[in-house]
């Protein structure tokens, strides 16, 4: 089987499980990124294809070959760790030129490569500069460069950016995106930042608690979160429980939605993203799809605008630009709809 292949794969310390048994298959050419809050298990399962942690159980493949218990240096990776590891007291080429020469490359060849890598990272004629002179996006760029010297079949990057200003850090995200679609090199990056896995990859590895919840392309993890924990995680949503009432009918606090993919019977939690909500001036009309409720407050951000709602008793949020705004204001009866797709019934966590 081609690509990155982990069976069953489960990391314990001690007693304390980190990832639970866990297969998963990332395709050649892919840009992942593993993606949950601080401890979740996203590092350690990095680490594990990096052959720094052996796994309890399980095996990882590689282009269908067993690499679970190759040693980390016979692995085909380049790695950029949290702290980027740069040697502070060599220059910029001999940072990237130091996998090559240990892999014993003449200086001529070292030069070249470092030349060239130095291009694919946009710091051209900075071989000589040494690092301790360089600015924080500048020192990320050398630690890519040499992580990539040796054409590895994986790259793996450990939050990559976490150290860089806001500005710095989405300007990076996308120049790494570039960067390994203009390499096709398959590309595992560990975030706990959802926007930054949004930016950049072409599937989400959703984790919590030691356990993957979801694997999915970012506009299907933000479409369509397969649980409750995965919908809240990916930004603000309305989390809205209520009992099946029919075959597309859910019956919530305040009326009846109108849902697809709807279970037999039972209670159920729909997610419903605040930008999907329409709003109006309550109108008396009642039908299922649409519910009644109070304007509690607004918020005027002015690129968008928050509409706080009560809903017998549920607090909703709608989210509308200011083109879209509906005519309004804080204490008046509105009706509340929302298009049957939007309604996702959530599975369990
Ligand atoms: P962060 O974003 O904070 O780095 P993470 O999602 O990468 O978090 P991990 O570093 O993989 O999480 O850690 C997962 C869990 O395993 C945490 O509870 C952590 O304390 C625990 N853990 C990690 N390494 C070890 C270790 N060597 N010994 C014991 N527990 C560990």
């Amino acid at each position: 089987m081609s690509g990155l292949v982990f069976d069953s794969i489960e990391k314990k310390f001690g007693d304390f499980t980190a990832v639970h048994e866990t297969s998963l298959t990332i395709p050649n050419g892919k840009f992942v990124c593993l993606l949950g809050p601080s401890g979740c298990g996203k590092t350690t399962l990095l680490r594990m294809i990096a052959g720094l942690e052996d796994p309890t159980h399980g095996r990882i493949l590689l282009e269908g070959n067993d690499v679970t218990r190759i040693p980390t240096h016979q692995r085909d990776f380049g790695m950029v760790f949290q702290n980027l590891a740069l040697f502070p007291h060599l220059t910029v080429g001999e940072n990237i030129a130091y996998p090559l020469r240990i892999r014993g490359g003449s200086k001529a060849d070292c030069f070249k490569a470092v030349k060239r890598l130095l291009e694919l990272v946009q710091l051209p004629d900075m071989a000589d500069r040494p690092v301790a002179k360089l600015s924080g996006g500048q020192r990320q760029r050398v630690a890519i460069a040499r992580a990539l010297a040796l054409e590895p079949k994986l790259f793996l990057l450990d939050e990559p950016l976490s150290a860089l200003d806001a500005k710095l850090r989405e300007s990076m995200q996308i120049e790494l995106k570039q960067l390994q679609q203009k390499l096709g090199i398959t590309t595992i990056v560990v975030t706990h930042d959802q926007r930054e896995a949004m930016t950049m990859a072409d599937l989400v590895v959703v984790m919590s608690q030691g356990k993957v919840h979801q694997v999915a392309p970012p506009v299907e993890i933000y479409r369509k979160p397969k649980d409750a924990f995965v919908a809240d995680f990916i930004g603000m949503t309305n989390l809205i429980t209520g009992r099946v009432n029919g075959a597309d009918q859910i019956a919530v606090a305040g009326g009846v939605l109108l849902a697809d993919d709807v279970p037999a019977s039972g209670d159920v939690t729909i997610s419903v993203r605040p930008e999907n909500i329409r709003l109006a001036k309550d109108d008396g009309a009642n039908s299922a799809g649409i519910l009644t409720g109070t304007v509690s407050y607004i918020r005027d951000l002015g690129a968008s605008i928050e509409f706080y709602l009560d809903v017998s008793g549920q607090q909703i949020t709608a989210i509308t630009t200011p083109s879209d705004r509906p005519d309004v204001t804080a204490g008046d009866r509105v009706s509340v709809s929302f298009p049957r797709e939007a309604c996702v019934v959530l599975g369990d966590a």
